[in-house]
């Protein structure tokens, strides 16, 4: 366990007191050569690292005029100070989404502004060294990239975007972290994160179809590689064994069959995660991608459906058009991508899922907005769809659910509420039963709910 004092969280947050330095010990395992180099980075710290990582830099700030706007537009006014839950949690002063930008930015100002040229202690700017970049390996890996602090700054710097392009350029050195690389190095290789290969997923699934007949007697398929399907499903790998990822998956088969809609997985393009976007490199990014356009256009669906996961459809929502796209061999008559709940949503509206929400009168249920869904993306076709759409899903689901107050909607990975920052009104609600999680342990309940009523 870290050796630090975890300050108490009140009513109203108060900004704590600084001590300085003292997350500095707090790393991820470094990526091992063999990790690196299967992703397209080199093994280890290369020769004159410096300035390949001063290059770097120079590289993705001329490629990305948002990157640059934030390096050079924040005027130090603290309004981000105590919007990190990591600075809250920790006390450390590195941890505030403006000093964590400042890590980057006094090495952009050295070498990309003329003060900081010419006057570098006058404006802030240090030359790249061991000292930095061991800061950097810290720090930017101390930031979920949940983008809260963007929602709190007048200029909307996202501190997400900087600490995504620091890890990029450490990469691009040979210092990456081992839990992601490994991971994108799997995808890859043999199509998800797990590195479940295509008999294993099969097996998988089949197992699937028997559980779900032994337990309703209804023959719900679970398709793998299916030409000519409707539907090809991207959904986390984590859905095929993970509790209670796994009852989303089922509860997804459910719906497709309740519906009549044929669908698909495929084995090329088994993982909805997209962990590149973590290390904020542009290449992995659009590999790992590229496998679901590829999935689609061999097995001849008409539209793509994205599970739950909140990263996946930040990367589905935001970033596939320009990744992967057009989409023009698709069905023009549905979004590209669509959400789980965007599809479930529209087939309770039409009145195609009948649903009994008696059934599950013993459950009391809430909903907690993922940050990557709440704040980078959106569902539907109207402002606000991703606060409302799986909200509108659970409802119909049950007959005891509850939004919890803002000040109560901690979330075990983002650390802060979420919802405080949408506008919609929420009904307290004060039963201790009340179940609390981020969206995917949500979904898996309202997903168990309705598919207990669709098929009974
Ligand atoms: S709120 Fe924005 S402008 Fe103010 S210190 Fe933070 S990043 Fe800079
Ligand atoms: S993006 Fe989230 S984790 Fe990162 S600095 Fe901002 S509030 Fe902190």
């Amino acid at each position: 366990m870290a050796d630090f004092e975890t300050p108490a969280l009140g009513e109203y947050p108060v900004i704590p007191l600084l001590r300085e330095g003292v997350m500095a010990h707090s790393k991820p395992f470094v990526a091992k050569p063999d990790h690196q180099k299967s992703i397209g980075f080199p093994g280890e710290l290369v020769p004159d690292w410096e300035k390949v990582a001063v290059a770097k830099l120079g590289e993705l700030v001329s490629g990305s005029r948002a990157l640059q706007v934030f390096l050079d537009a924040c005027v130090k006014c603290g309004a981000c100070t105590d919007k990190c839950h990591y600075y809250l949690g920790t006390s450390d002063p590195k941890n505030m989404p403006v000093a964590r930008q400042d890590l980057l930015r006094s090495v952009y100002r050295r070498y990309y502004t003329f003060a900081g040229k010419h006057f570098p202690k006058l404006v802030g700017a240090r030359d790249m060294t061991k000292a930095v970049l061991d800061d950097w390996y810290s720090y930017f890996h101390q930031c979920s990239q949940c983008r809260r602090c963007s929602v709190f700054c007048p200029y909307g710097i996202d501190t997400a975007e900087v600490s995504m392009a620091a890890r990029d350029i450490m990469d691009s050195v040979g210092l990456g972290q081992k839990y992601s690389n490994e991971i994108i190095g799997k995808v890859h290789k043999i199509g998800n994160n797990l590195g479940l290969p295509e008999p294993a997923l099969r097996d998988t699934l089949d197992g699937l179809e028997e559980d779900v007949k032994d337990e309703t007697g209804v023959d719900v398929k679970f398709p793998l590689d299916e030409k000519g399907a409707e539907v090809l499903l991207i959904t986390p790998s984590a859905d095929f064994f993970a509790e209670p990822h796994i009852d989303g998956l089922i509860g997804y088969a459910k719906v497709f069959h309740a519906a009549g809609i044929s669908w698909t997985l495929s084995s090329h393009a088994s993982e909805a995660a997209n962990f590149s976007l973590f290390i904020g490199n542009h290449d992995n990014l659009q590999k790992v991608a590229e496998r679901i356009r590829d999935a689609a256009i061999d097995l001849g669906v008409k539209r793509i459906v994205v599970g739950e996961c909140g990263h996946a459809w930040r990367v589905a929502y935001s970033f596939w058009n320009t990744l992967i796209g057009p989409f023009d061999f698709l069905d023009s008559r549905y979004p590209v991508p669509q959400h789980i709940c965007e599809l479930t949503y529209d087939l309770i509206q039409r009145g195609v899922l009948n649903l009994d929400k008696s059934a599950n009168d013993d459950k009391v249920v809430t909903f907690h907005d993922s940050c990557n869904v709440a704040r980078a993306s959106r569902m539907g076709d109207f402002e606000g769809g991703q606060f409302v759409i799986p909200r509108a899903v659970i409802q119909a689901s049950c007959n005891h659910f509850y939004d919890m107050p803002a000040e109560a909607t901690t979330c075990p990975h983002c650390g802060i509420s979420r919802h405080q920052e949408r506008p919609t009104a929420a009904t307290p609600a004060e039963d201790p039963k009340m179940r609390s999680g981020c969206m995917g342990s949500a979904v898996a309940i309202f997903v168990i709910a309705l598919l207990i009523l669709v098929l009974t």
